[in-house]
């Protein structure tokens, strides 16, 4: 189910091969974020040309709109958004914990309340795993506590217990056929919870492991550590995946650390207030300097956008508010992300990760600082 093609020799760099039902991917991969039933403002065709290997959609709003009776009935969710190909299925287990209003945590599962329209719902591994069934997901994932990072250790404790106690209903809970099922590590910044979760998870069997409770609010040295942590307790021969991380610099950086899957709605997100990614850090394409400035938004990239159209135009189609101006910087962004993990690729291939990633970094303005600087310019 996955190979592991080559380790780069100075990092923990892996090149590897996951054959799911619907299609082979070849890892490190950058996964766009369907959550909806839809990468925002990118259509199937155009994720296809961009290169996109698997897309991610989401069992708590699924299951919310349009309902997974409908889903159902369409023949599950590839059949639903025409994308025939692989896409992995969050639990719902974040958004339960970050959206909802919970009502009660019970023994199997949680009791909270509809972010839309404040019905009360439950969901809890039996359900979560239920919808991914029916959904037909080719990587399913367990339903999970994820705790917010200001948790004390006592939380942090009932969550790894939890987490631990779910993972195990999911494993024995029914699949789609030739679903996939990862295990989700927790524990936040704790070195013992980390290590004590994903031992826990190992010996369940799942096809992959996902680093949890990363990526929520926490400052950048903190997700390198939970990553660190967690990643030499997770079986060499399994792919693993890091849970809605991170910027481009990031990503090169968890690459580094031994992680073979991403997922982050950055790209599209900051495309809506006209942020674009580039080799060199994020740039806001609305920025006065751009006003006559008939480049593409980056020079070397083959893009839709930075075929046609000049930062000029683009600015020009953001200022006014039309469609197609964030539709574009969400093609390149999204383009930006999956030529990036080609590239990885490409170079631990070559044996030139270690090089790769000291130039990337290098040229990488921080996006913080990029924004920051932008915000004293523009005042
Ligand atoms: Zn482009």
């Amino acid at each position: 189910m996955f190979e592991l093609l080559k380790t780069d020799p100075h990092s923990k760099a892996r090149l590897g091969r996951l054959t799911t039902s619907r299609g082979v991917i070849d890892t490190p991969v950058f996964m766009p974020v369907g959550t909806q039933g839809s990468v925002k403002a990118l259509d199937p065709r155009e994720l296809l040309e961009m290169g996109t290997q698997i897309i991610l959609g989401n069992t708590y709003h699924l299951s919310l709109r349009p309902g997974r009776d409908v889903i159902r009935a369409a023949g599950g969710l590839h059949a639903f958004i025409n994308w025939p190909h692989p896409i992995l299925t969050d639990s719902g287990g974040f958004q339960v914990f970050s959206l909802a209003r919970i009502r009660k945590i019970q023994a199997h599962g949680v009791e909270f309340r509809s972010h839309l329209d404040g019905s009360l719902l439950f969901l809890g591994p039996k359900e979560a795993m239920a919808i991914q069934r029916e959904l037909r997901s080719d990587i399913a994932m367990v339903f999970d506590d994820c705790p917010p990072h200001t948790s004390t250790s006592r939380e942090l404790r009932a969550a790894v217990e939890r987490t631990k106690r779910w993972a195990s209903e999911c494993r024995d809970q029914p699949r789609a056929t030739g679903q996939l099922v990862f295990g989700i590590v927790q524990g936040g910044p704790d070195t013992a919870l980390r290590e004590e979760c994903a031992k826990a998870l190992k010996s369940m069997g799942f096809d992959g492991y996902a680093i949890g409770g990363v990526s929520v609010g926490e400052p950048e040295p903190e997700i390198f550590k939970a990553v660190e942590l967690t990643e030499p307790f997770l079986p060499a021969h399994l792919p693993r995946y890091a849970m809605g991380l991170g910027t481009p610099a990031q990503l090169v950086e968890l690459v580094a650390r031994g992680l073979d899957m991403f997922d982050c709605v950055l790209p599209t997100r900051v495309a809506r207030n006209g942020t674009a990614f580039t080799r060199k850090g994020a740039i806001s394409i609305k920025a006065g300097a751009f006003k006559a400035d008939f480049r593409p938004i980056e020079e070397e990239c083959a893009c839709y956008a930075c075929r046609p159209f000049s930062r000029a135009y683009l600015r020009h189609l953001l200022n006014v508010n039309e469609i197609l101006g964030l539709r574009m910087v969400s093609v390149h962004n999204s383009q930006m992300y999956l030529k990036l993990m080609a590239d990885i690729r490409t170079r631990i291939g070559a044996g030139t990760f270690g090089e790769f990633r000291r130039e990337f970094i290098a040229n990488y303005l921080p996006t913080r600082r990029v924004l920051s600087a932008r915000a004293n310019a523009e005042r």
